[in-house]
């Protein structure tokens, strides 16, 4: 964290951390990772999108959280480059002589200057909560802001169930200061068109604009297929099995996925005999789960023909291919590129 509020913080969360703890540990880590990112670009985020360390949390959320369940794709979508570009990008955006593209302190969208009251207000927060700025940068920046929260949901994670102090700041500083310009800041990144900084601002304003749902009464249990990723070999086998249509194949050109509409799950159990490798099992789920989008099982990149470079099957498919046929070499091949290498 290049420059972030410090204290001693005992990140540590109880050995067997209750439901709260947790969602706190992965608001925290959300809130750090995008801290980071609108900080230097952190080596991280040179990856694709899907191997970013924020999508663990943005997984965890997603049930509870429109916000999370929204950026998931869009993040996964984003291809990797190299530190320098993503750095170009970064530069392109936020830094500049004069006046940079998108304003990243909170004082420069309330009194219109830089270090205004809002900066010395938010100071005041830090130091109540026995921290010190330790960096360049001013209170105010978006990163610094962020760490912030990220530090108040930790400080939730490690009190458990006297959690609630912490969470009370927390909503203190987003209604009093996060809250009321990063969404801003997000929408008008997102509209930016910036392949990787767009939908990071999309998040940022997703997350104070549609907030975590409260958790209800549970009304009915039901139970739903999920996924063991590594022995998922994307046949598709289960989507033709159900009978409900909850299940299905989706591929861009980068992944391919495995979905359901919880909503659609009548819970029959077909798609679960059909899985001869044994990935699927039924677990629990809710109903307050059972809304939104439709859930991601499982994820695999597309390969591309080393060859022409053109998107072929997914990873996992290519795996269970090459075991079943020993590996020959035409098989990282595209169809085409496989012709032309015959007629040799
Ligand atoms: S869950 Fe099983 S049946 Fe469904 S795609 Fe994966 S391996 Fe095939
Ligand atoms: S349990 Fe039945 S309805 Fe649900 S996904 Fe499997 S086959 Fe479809």
């Amino acid at each position: 964290m290049p420059s972030t509020v410090s204290a001693e913080v005992n990140a540590t969360v109880p050995a067997r951390p209750s439901v709260h703890a947790a969602e706190a540990v992965y608001r925290a880590d959300l809130f750090q990772a995008l801290a980071e990112a609108l900080d230097a670009p952190p080596r991280w985020l040179a990856a694709p999108g899907s191997a970013w360390p924020l999508m663990a949390s943005l997984e965890a959320l997603a049930p509870r959280s429109p916000a999370a369940a929204s950026a998931q794709e869009q993040l996964a979508a984003i291809a990797a480059e190299t530190a320098a570009e993503r750095t170009a990008r970064y530069r392109d955006l936020f830094v500049a002589r004069g006046r940079p593209r998108f304003w990243l302190h909170e004082s420069l969208y309330g009194s219109g200057q830089l270090f205004g009251p809002e900066a010395r207000a938010v100071a005041g927060y830090y130091r109540a909560a026995g921290l010190v700025i330790d960096g360049g940068e001013l209170p105010d920046h978006a990163s610094v802001e962020l760490a912030f929260l990220a530090y108040l949901a930790r400080r939730e994670a490690e009190a458990g169930a006297e959690g609630n102090g912490w969470r009370r700041v927390a909503a203190g500083f987003v209604k009093q200061h996060a809250g009321r310009w990063l969404p801003q800041l997000g929408r008008a990144l997102a509209a930016s068109g910036d392949d990787v900084y767009g939908p990071i601002g999309a998040l940022l304003a997703d997350w104070f604009e549609r907030p975590v749902r409260r958790r209800g009464p549970r009304r009915r249990a039901t139970r739903v297929p999920t996924v063991t990723a590594d022995r998922c070999t994307l046949c598709g086998f289960c989507v033709q099995r159900c009978p409900a249509r909850a299940l299905a194949v989706a591929e861009d050109s980068l992944v391919t996925k495995l979905t359901l509409a919880v909503d659609r799950c009548t819970g029959c159990r077909l798609c679960e005999r059909v899985c001869d490798p044994g990935a699927l099992q039924m677990t629990t789920c809710f109903d307050d789960d059972a809304s939104g989008s439709p859930r991601v099982l499982v994820r695999s990149p597309r390969v591309s023909c080393r060859r022409c470079g053109a998107p072929m099957v997914s990873a996992a498919e290519l795996a269970f291919v090459a075991r079943q046929l020993g590996n020959p070499s035409w098989l990282t091949t595209c169809p085409a590129c496989r012709g032309h290498m015959m007629e040799r």
